[in-house]
């Protein structure tokens, strides 16, 4: 991979930072280290002693200090004068003044300096620990250049704030092509198109057709957006420029904008080009009115971004690429035609699409024969690429870990669960009875799911710790790409969940239910809550829209949009809902006690069931 940059580059971190570092340092040093050095050794002495040493002569020079009254005075003389303080007795000072007075050896001055030259003392607290550091700043930045083999940089680029330091690829360099992004085929079209545009732009003048000024990548995280770009980077046969919304955010105001300006004006130069702006909801926030102080400087980036855009002739070939997981969050400027006129879903793989980014990820992985990319695809829904891509990698670790030449099967089923579910606590002691507790709430959903049509079937069974914390689940696999759900659906889930709690009960007695039940309850409610409020699958509510999720890639969390009244009525379906689930589930449990009881029973002995192994006991004849 090659990269070219405009210019050697300046420190990271702006100067500023340094000198605010020397000069704590020079304060501290200041603080602890030189007062020794520079001030007199100043003894404090009793009044008595000060007259003994008077009495004896051995006081040479007096003086008083106005700032605390106090008398200073000096034995001895040249290298050896010693420095000494002390205080006055109050009625005494006439009569001591007198006797100092009359004593030819005192010498009487006006003042004594316990401070050494105060010049020399400025000199040596401030200005050599200040040199020292310009020194060493100096010493050390040569050094790294000279380490980065560049040149020296001038004092011009050292200041140099506000040059965009976007990385420029030219030609196919970050390595990355359409080939290593799998089923993405809508994103990959829309994306080629724009390659071509930069190929052929004649093809398209002779229609008259414009090419997108701007594309902007959606999605939630982990599917590929900037993979994408890196991609569109390698195909296309022009200079790449690629920046992340953050590095816009700068100290200073203003910066930010500057940043952009050179951006542009550098891509400017080099049309036909790419410019990628990553992240780009760090700077395309909704601007909002009023607040006080405000982000004027992400407005002024902002601002200085919609005009750029504005300013460029889309005819010369400058496309901007950009890319984020909060595109609800971007100012509207910013998504109008003539801006980012075009968006490219980049959603979760579907099952194909899983399958696909499992191969291309397993392609310099070595596999044994028994690996089964679509059995993993299907046991992976909702999982995004970098999930996938990192269940690849987890899968080779293990083989190596196990010392084993060929990933197999096993090895990549482990590593979804790890995935999904974290590696296993081989150490976590579990008491018997918690044991049996687990076991038990786990056929309890099995069962449950098992015992209803609209369930997708379970495949996997296992009460063995995770570092997750989940101290066991049932893995439930639906056979193919599902992009509805009904109702039926949606209360059969509700009821799985709660067939865990309910087999606690059935079994244990309702005092011996336990937390376990803890992430049960937490999904149950929400699903049953989404079917109220945005699902419209209840006849109280009809087709009302009671909450809006709010960032659709990240989480989905939700806000009302309802009066507390409804609130509250939606607060009772919801707990309605759940309730009559948990009713079906304990109805069904309690139909297949024995089933119940010998599916735990068997769990508990071998840890970890298959789903056949599941079926096989739940429709043997008793
Ligand atoms: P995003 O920018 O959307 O958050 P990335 O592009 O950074 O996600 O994806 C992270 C990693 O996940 C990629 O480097 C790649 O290894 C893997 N990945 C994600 N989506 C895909 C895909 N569609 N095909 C192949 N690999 C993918
Ligand atoms: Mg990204
Ligand atoms: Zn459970």
């Amino acid at each position: 991979m090659k990269e070219v940059k405009p210019t050697p580059k300046p420190p990271k971190k702006p100067l500023i930072f340094y000198y605010i570092v020397a000069m704590i340092v020079v304060m501290l040093l200041n603080a602890l280290l030189f007062p020794s050095m520079l001030e007199r050794q100043v003894t404090e002495v009793s009044y008595s002693e000060f007259l003994d040493m008077v009495d004896q002569g051995e006081v040479d020079q007096v003086a008083l200090d106005e700032s605390d009254g106090m008398l200073v005075f000096i034995s001895g003389e040249g290298r050896d004068a010693r420095y000494y303080k002390t205080g006055i007795w109050p009625d005494d000072g006439q009569r001591l003044l007198n006797q100092l007075r009359s004593d030819p050896d005192i010498e009487f001055s006006s003042e004594i300096p316990t401070q050494a030259n105060p010049l020399l003392s400025a000199i040596i607290t401030w200005v050599l620990p200040i040199l020292f550091f310009i020194v060493i700043g100096e010493v050390l930045s040569r050094w790294m250049v000279k380490k980065m083999g560049g040149k020296m940089p001038t004092m011009g680029n050292a200041m140099s704030f506000g040059k965009a330091d976007a990385k420029i690829y030219v030609e196919a360099q970050t390595g990355k092509t359409f080939d290593d992004v799998a089923g993405q085929d809508e994103a990959k079209e829309s994306l080629m198109e724009v390659v071509d545009f930069l190929h052929e732009p004649d093809k398209y003048a002779a229609i008259g057709a414009r090419c997108p000024k701007g594309v902007l990548l959606v999605g939630p995280p982990g599917t590929g957006k900037t993979l994408l770009a890196k991609a569109v980077a390698g195909e296309a046969k022009v200079p790449f420029f690629s920046i992340s919304g953050s590095e816009f955010v700068e100290m200073f105001v203003g910066m930010g904008a500057a940043k952009v300006r050179d951006l542009f004006k550098q891509a400017g130069e080099k049309a036909p080009c790419i410019v990628f702006i990553d992240e780009i909801d760090t700077i395309g926030k909704k601007r909002d009115g009023g607040g006080i102080g405000g982000n004027d400087e992400r407005e002024q980036t902002l601002n200085q971004l919609l005009a750029e855009m504005d300013g460029f002739d889309s005819s010369r070939g400058v496309v901007l690429l950009a890319a984020t997981n909060r595109p609800e969050s971007l100012d509207p400027a910013l998504t109008r035609p003539g801006r980012f006129d075009r968006r490219v879903p980049v959603e979760l793989p579907d099952l194909k699409g899983r399958e696909a980014i499992l191969r291309v990820h397993a392609k310099d992985v070595k596999m044994d024969e028994s690996a089964d990319f679509a059995a993993i695809a299907r046991a992976t829904s909702g999982a995004s690429g970098a999930e996938l891509a990192n269940i690849i990698n987890e899968a080779a670790l293990r083989a190596v870990r196990l010392g084993r030449r060929l990933v197999t099967q096993a090895d990549l089923e482990e590593s979804v669960e790890t995935v999904i579910a974290g590696a296993q606590r081989k150490n976590a002691v579990l008491s018997p009875q918690e044991k049996k507790i687990v076991a038990y709430h786990e056929i309890g959903h099995a069962l449950v799911a098992a015992k209803q049509t609209d369930s997708a079937p379970v495949t996997k069974i296992t009460i063995v710790p995770r570092t997750s914390g989940a101290l066991g689940y049932t893995m439930q696999v639906d056979q193919d790409q599902r992009n509805l759900m009904s109702r039926a659906e949606i209360q059969s889930k509700i009821a799985t969940f709660t067939g865990g709690r309910a087999a606690e009960e059935l079994i244990f007695g309702p005092d011996h239910i336990t937390s376990g039940a803890s992430n049960d309850i937490e999904q149950a409610t929400k699903l049953a809550r989404a079917m109220i409020t945005r699902f419209g699958m209840t006849q109280e509510f009809d087709m009302v829209a009671l909450e809006t999720v709010q960032n659709q890639y990240l989480g989905g969390d939700t806000s009302l949009t309802c009066s507390a009244e409804t609130a509250a009525r939606v607060d009772e379906q919801v707990v309605a809902v759940v309730k009559e689930a948990h009713q079906k589930a304990l109805k069904l449990l309690r139909e297949n006690q024995g089933k119940l009881r010998e599916l735990a029973e068997y769990l508990l002995e071998k840890e970890t069931i298959t789903g056949e192994e599941f079926m096989a006991i739940l429709n043997r004849e008793a």
